[in-house]
């Protein structure tokens, strides 16, 4: 009996990156979406693989860290994953204004 393989990545809805889905290790009703590669410099989430119970089906678990537990973990060269909301290139700001072409507003004078 092989193990059954762990899930695809999913495209997101809106920019259509590859997303791994895994369930919060803090709040059960909730996924939290994830690149497929582990980012050692902005990743903030931990990968714990676990197994369904009665199933034993493989079920990742993801723990998003934050303060001194993610300063340890980088500290320490831990693998973390970033959120897929804080990469996904749909929340990039619509053409933003190249720095040289912004309009610089004289800024009115008071009169004495
Ligand atoms: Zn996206």
């Amino acid at each position: 009996m092989t193990p059954p393989k762990p899930r695809p990545p999913v495209p997101c809805p809106r920019c259509k990156a590859p997303v791994l889905w895994w369930h919060s290790s803090s709040r059960e009703d909730t996924m939290i979406g994830v690149d497929p590669s582990p980012d050692p410099d902005h990743g903030t989430v931990r990968k714990i693989p676990s197994k369904e119970a009665g199933t034993h089906r493989p079920v990742m678990y993801a723990a998003v860290l934050s303060g001194k537990e993610l300063a340890d973990a980088i500290a320490s060269h831990e693998m973390l994953f970033t959120r897929h909301k804080t990469t996904c290139l749909a929340n990039k700001p619509r053409n933003p204004k190249p720095a040289g072409l912004q309009i610089h507003r004289p800024t009115k004078r008071r009169h004495p």
